[in-house]
């Protein structure tokens, strides 16, 4: 039967039966409709409240699938998303009624030991690079979820506990292999494409579909001093002021992220904490030494009366999926992010009145540590622009029952509202919701211009628009 697919000026085509065949033939992956198996999966993503339907998902084995995939979209101005981990979190990764091309059947690394680098395919989870480069005890700088996508995360800036002392995700891209929206494979780095490189590294898939990353790694670990402290809300207060004096001693290889939240029923918290609002430092030194990483930790980890303290020597790539559990998918989730260039009286005192109403158990306010390396590179180095902002907060607004929608979302609003006098202005693309593409510009900064003329060059008819999307100032869509 012949197939009605969404295009990308919102009509309708049909694609003939014999057009869908030449596409099976020609893939080494598999076509699904909504009857085969594995399409729930293909279009499941990560956030809860995503529920989207493609009508064709191409699940790629191999780059030349990419390029059949994109080609055939191009051919019937088919509307395309494209997945690789489905973590985002405006639901990027699949689209309704048009094709899906699925990356995560491409989930090789390759690491070559002598050079320090890995080439990983873009279906690769964190878990399975960071597994992999461990075996040799090297790292480059991911996020702190390890079922996270490196395609999504690398495309967007991608930062973590390494990314102080090592930069961005992106800072340490040496080349991607791209299919660009003409449906040609190729490569980009500081020598060749140097513009589709520039562009790659925070332009999100607005530019084509990377089906190679190469990265550098660095020796980390394997053994990492990493844990969390947590302290009673009542405290957070003095113990953010604390804070905020310590890490401006401390080396860049020593983080500190924090969390506000709800104190959930683990062991290692007393029971009469459980329920209970919390303030939690999560520490990370991956220094040479754990000993000196002990040394470091000392005054933090002895200020205040913590209600625990889990730091300690701990694998590496066991500490990069510490918060899974708290983090699996499903659940709904609804999120607001800014960046700040410090941590002020203000903006404290501001997360620790909303954390006091925190609406629901799974719901958490997050702030990451950046600096260091990551401020080191000029912002129009790169795609990713904002290397003033020292951390990053996530209004991670989570929960499963529908009915707390309303709630959950306008908890987070207010919130988000609320720290806006104390922000940068900026924000990192890769923490936008789907309401929220009169932000992409913010993201961009002074480097939005570039992007639109590279949009221009690159992808003029925006096939690639299933995403935080820069649109081409000569759309004709
Ligand atoms: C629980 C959780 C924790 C997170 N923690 C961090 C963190 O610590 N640090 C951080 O930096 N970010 C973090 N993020 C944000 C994360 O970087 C983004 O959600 C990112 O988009 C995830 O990538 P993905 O491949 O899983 O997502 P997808 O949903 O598969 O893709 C995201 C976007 O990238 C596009 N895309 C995917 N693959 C390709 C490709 N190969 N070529 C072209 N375009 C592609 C998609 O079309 C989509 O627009 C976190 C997200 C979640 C849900």
């Amino acid at each position: 039967m012949a197939l009605t697919v969404r295009t990308v000026d919102g009509g309708q085509t049909t694609i003939s039966l014999s057009a869908l065949e030449q596409l099976r033939k020609a893939v080494t992956g598999h076509v699904l409709n909504a009857a085969s198996p594995g399409y729930d999966e293909a279009r499941t993503v990560w956030n809860g409240m995503i529920d989207r339907r493609p009508a064709l998902v191409i699940r790629c084995h191999r780059a030349d699938d990419v390029v059949q995939g994109v080609r055939f979209a191009r051919e019937h101005r088919a509307m395309l998303a494209v997945r690789g981990g489905g973590h985002d979190i405006a639901g990027n990764a699949v689209c309704d009624a048009g094709l899906q091309i699925d990356l995560s059947p491409m989930n090789t690394v390759r690491i070559d030991h002598d050079t320090r680098t890995a080439h990983v395919g873009p279906g690769a989870t964190l878990a399975d690079f960071d597994l992999e480069a461990q075996r040799y005890g090297l790292a480059t700088p991911l996020g702190i979820n390890s079922t996270t996508g490196v395609a999504g995360l690398t495309l967007g800036g991608g930062f973590g506990w390494l990314s102080r002392s090592l930069g961005l995700t992106i800072d340490n891209l040496l080349e991607a292999e791209i299919v660009t929206a003409e449906g040609e494979r190729v490569r980009a780095s500081a020598g060749e494409n140097p513009d589709l490189f520039w562009a790659t590294r925070g332009g999100g898939g607005n530019f084509g579909v990377v089906t190679d990353f190469h990265f550098r790694l660095h020796p980390v670990g394997p053994t990492v001093l990493a844990g969390l402290i947590v302290h009673p809300l009542d405290a957070a207060g003095k113990v953010l002021r604390y804070y905020r004096e310590f890490m401006a001693t401390t080396p860049e290889e020593f983080v500190c992220w924090f969390v506000m939240r709800q104190a959930p029923p683990l062991p290692f918290l007393a029971q009469q904490w459980h329920g209970k609002e919390i303030l939690v430092l999560a520490v990370c030194y991956s220094g040479p030494s754990i000993a000196e990483g002990e040394r470091i930790a000392k005054p933090l980890r002895s200020f205040g009366s913590p209600i625990a303290d889990l730091v300690g020597p701990n694998p590496y790539t066991a500490w990069q999926t510490t918060l899974d559990p708290l983090l699996t998918p499903g659940a709904r989730n609804y999120w607001k992010s800014h960046d700040f260039r410090e941590v002020s009286n203000g903006l404290i005192d501001t997360l620790v009145k909303y954390a006091g109403r925190i609406p629901d158990p799974q719901t958490e306010i997050a702030v990451a540590q950046l600096g260091g390396a990551v401020s080191r590179v000029p912002h129009a180095a790169t795609a990713y622009t904002h290397r003033d902002g020292q951390f990053v907060m996530n209004v991670h607004g989570r929960w499963s029952d529908r009915a707390k929608d309303a709630s959950c979302i306008a908890w987070a609003r207010e919130l988000f509202a609320a720290a806006t006098p104390f922000a940068t202005g900026g924000v990192y693309v890769n923490f936008l919701t789907q309401e929220e593409g009169d932000r992409v510009r913010a993201a961009y900064g002074s480097n939005y211009d570039r992007l639109v003329a590279l949009k221009d060059r690159y992808d003029p008819t925006n096939l690639f628009q299933v995403n935080q999307n820069i649109r081409p100032a000569v759309a004709s869509v």
